[in-house]
């Protein structure tokens, strides 16, 4: 019997597991999965995950598996280029950008360290109920067969978009906007020194990150509607995309593309119901939006801290569902401003005149320019730079 079964292994679900056993709690982490493992996901860290990872006492591992700081991005939005880093969030500036071979594997292994039981190779088909409640779950062995069945008074789903859990409890999904975008990626070696890079051009996104092992992972975000001419021609929508930025594809022409392109087009973007009786969902699981701002695991990061409060708090005597019921509001009210700003970005809009002009005033102005990348790392409120009365007074400032 454990206190808890967290269903998914990965940024939220690790995440969790090794906060309840470091606080005490039986968890099992069951995942269909075995690590390492890849996944299909980039990898961006803005600095609240990073400040995460370092407060969780992981960041050093990350160094230690070849993940180097990232101290500077550029932001490009075609007629205006500016370059910095955010703000940063308790005092962690540098952002990371780890393979989720070895994010992941990170996250799991500090999760056995403190104590959690990982089962993996198993898939989770179904909740089991005792009085109306979730009980535990019921699953197979991947491979060699076999079922598996776990007891536990509280089942969490962090087992992504399509999650089972969420299935199976029937959660409900709320504040839906259909997808935006859709992305294809792959990872390319020999480039040499290439900078973080973030490149909105109308109708496209590029994104270029130095990762593990001296790889570029570079990405390109279409409009969703253009998906089946995308892949009708991959390679050669990819390259027209690398075109928008001058210098780019002859930088890729000097590398070689190291594993096949990876894509998708199925990036709703959503909230559920994420806490029920005897239950709770987590991660991508819970609310999921498009990745043109990579947020996906810092708020996955986030909940995990929020929920796993919230459990600690119902073993110190408060009711279970009265301190399970204040995860979902504060995760609601903290990811409001990022599912915002991931869905203005992943609109793909052409750059506006009076936006043109503004980045224009504030590309001169430091302190400006360091709150526009606090806003793409979740950590400045969109009103706090892009508001009519402050984009006035940079305008102004640009004139003074
Ligand atoms: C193309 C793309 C690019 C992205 N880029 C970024 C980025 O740069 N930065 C960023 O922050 N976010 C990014 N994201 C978002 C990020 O990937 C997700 O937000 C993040 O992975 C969510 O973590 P999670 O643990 O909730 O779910 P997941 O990472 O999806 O993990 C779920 C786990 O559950 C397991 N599982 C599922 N069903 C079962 C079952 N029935 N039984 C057992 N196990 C099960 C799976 O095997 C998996 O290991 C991107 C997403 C996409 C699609």
């Amino acid at each position: 019997m454990f206190d808890v079964i967290v269903v998914g292994a990965r940024c939220a679900g690790a995440s969790l597991a090794m906060l309840l056993a470091r606080g005490g709690h039986r968890v099992a982490v069951v995942d269909r999965a075995s690590f390492p493992s890849d996944t299909m996901s980039t990898h961006f860290l803005w600095q609240r995950a990073a400040f995460r990872l370092r407060d969780w006492g992981l960041l050093d591992r990350l160094h230690a598996r070849g993940c180097a700081p990232i101290e500077q991005i550029t932001f490009d939005v075609g007629p205006v280029q500016m370059s910095g880093i955010g703000l940063g969030v308790e005092g962690q500036t540098a952002v990371y950008c780890p393979r989720r071979t070895v994010l992941d594997t990170v996250l799991v292994e500090a999760a056995v360290e403190a104590g959690a039981e990982l089962i993996d190779g198993v898939v989770v088909d179904d909740v089991v109920w005792a009085d109306g409640r979730a009980s535990g779950v019921r699953g197979r062995r991947r491979g060699a067969g076999g079922s598996l069945s776990l007891r536990a008074p509280l089942v969490v789903g962090a087992d992504g978009l399509h999650s089972t859990v969420a299935r199976r409890v029937a959660a409900r999904v709320y504040n839906h906007h259909p997808p935006l975008t859709c992305v294809y990626y792959s990872y390319w070696s020999g480039l040499g020194d290439v900078r973080a890079s973030f490149h909105a051009r109308t109708g496209q996104l590029i994104l270029v990150w130095p990762t593990n092992d001296g790889l570029t992972c570079i990405y390109v975000g279409w409009p969703r509607r253009e998906f089946a001419r995308v892949r009708t021609d991959l390679d050669r929508s990819f390259h027209a995309a690398l075109d928008l930025v001058p210098g780019l594809r002859d930088t890729v022409a000097s590398g070689h593309r190291e594993q096949r392109f990876v894509g998708t087009a199925d990036l709703p973007n959503q909230y559920r119901t994420s806490v029920g009786p005897g239950w709770a969902l987590l991660g991508d699981a819970g609310h999921h939006k498009d990745p043109s701002t990579g947020m996906g695991i810092a708020d996955a990061f986030l909940s995990a801290d929020l929920l796993a409060e919230a459990i600690h708090s119902a073993r110190a005597g408060r009711p279970v569902d009265d301190a399970l019921g204040d995860y979902p509001r504060q995760r609601d009210q903290l990811t409001a401003n990022g599912f915002e700003l991931a869905l203005n970005t992943a609109r793909l809009a052409p750059l506006s005149n009076g936006l043109t002009a503004f980045y224009r005033a504030a590309a001169t102005q430091p302190e400006v320019v360091e709150r526009i990348f606090g806003v793409l790392g979740g950590s400045v409120p969109i009103r706090d730079v892009y508001s009519a009365p402050r984009i006035a007074s940079v305008l102004a400032q640009a004139n003074a």
